[in-house]
């Protein structure tokens, strides 16, 4: 890597100051938490597979016309974006029961909902992300009224799009998170898709198996759980050429 000014460091990733002004380099970690970081680990290859994810995802979204901060892959961990003003609210779009919503309602996991759901969460780890309205977002300015009408379109769109994107290679979008940032250019604002999407930030299943291809493998203790990052990639045809052996670095060359 080479030497930059790191802006700030998170539980999967680091941002850097990227080499334009208004620009940042988002390097991808293998270092995965849950629980609000009580259960820590590493997934071997897990941010090579989550860059080229969310490249992909990210690429294809901006060619159907939602705005994201994607510019481009520099290499294996790393890609350019653009420097957002990020909005403090996790949006989770469920297209299914799974999670916290299963918990909390005591609903069976898997269970199609009878329409897509929104939720907010504040962002924050002290208190562990706490489930929000949009009221508390109004209210508190996290975002005005606009930009929320606007983040709700974008997220619907968003689902509907990655739904059939998944469906086409096998893969049901159970649920996902998202976050949005304010970009400003040429003295106009517009919200934009930041962060990543990946299998750390989605729950995908297998349509025929319901097998995990995300992140619960990690939560729940079960087992090959980057094999289940490279499954989602290998579907997505983004695999490198030579398959998960690219990931670990230098080859010896015959
Ligand atoms: P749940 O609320 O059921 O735990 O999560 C809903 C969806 O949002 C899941 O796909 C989960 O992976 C994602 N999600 C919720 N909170 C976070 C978070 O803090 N980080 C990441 N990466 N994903 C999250």
């Amino acid at each position: 890597m080479a030497r930059r000014r790191q802006v700030y460091e998170g539980k999967a990733k680091v941002l850097f100051k990227g080499p334009e002004p208004g620009t940042l380099v988002q390097y991808f970690k293998d270092d995965a938490t849950a629980f609000n970081n009580k259960k820590r680990g590493t997934i071997t290859g897990k941010g090579v597979l989550n860059n080229r994810i969310s490249e992909y995802l990210m690429m294809r979204l901006t060619e159907v016309g939602v705005p994201t901060h994607f510019m481009r892959r520099l290499n294996m961990r790393e890609q350019l974006v653009k420097e957002v003003e990020i909005i403090p609210v996790e949006v989770v779009v469920r297209n299914f029961v799974a999670g916290s919503l299963a918990k909390r309602l005591g609903l069976a996991e898997g269970t199609p909902l009878p329409r897509s759901i929104i939720e907010y969460y504040y962002k924050s780890d002290e208190l562990d992300d706490p489930m929000i309205s949009e009221e508390h977002i109004t209210a508190f300015n996290w975002a005005a009224p606009q930009e929320l009408d606007e983040i709700v379109q974008l997220s619907l769109r968003i689902n509907d799009f990655l739904s059939g994107l998944f469906y086409g290679i096998g893969i049901r979008l159970i649920d996902f998170k998202i976050e949005f940032g304010r970009l400003y250019e040429n003295d106009q604002m517009r919200i934009v898709l930041a962060d990543e999407i990946s299998p750390d930030s989605c729950r995908l299943w297998d349509v025929k198996t319901n097998e995990k291809l995300d992140k619960d493998r990690f939560r729940r203790d079960m087992d090959r759980i980057p094999e289940a990052y490279q499954e989602v990639a290998r579907r997505l045809g983004i695999m490198p050429e030579g398959g998960p052996s690219d990931f670990k670095g230098p080859r010896l060359v015959q």
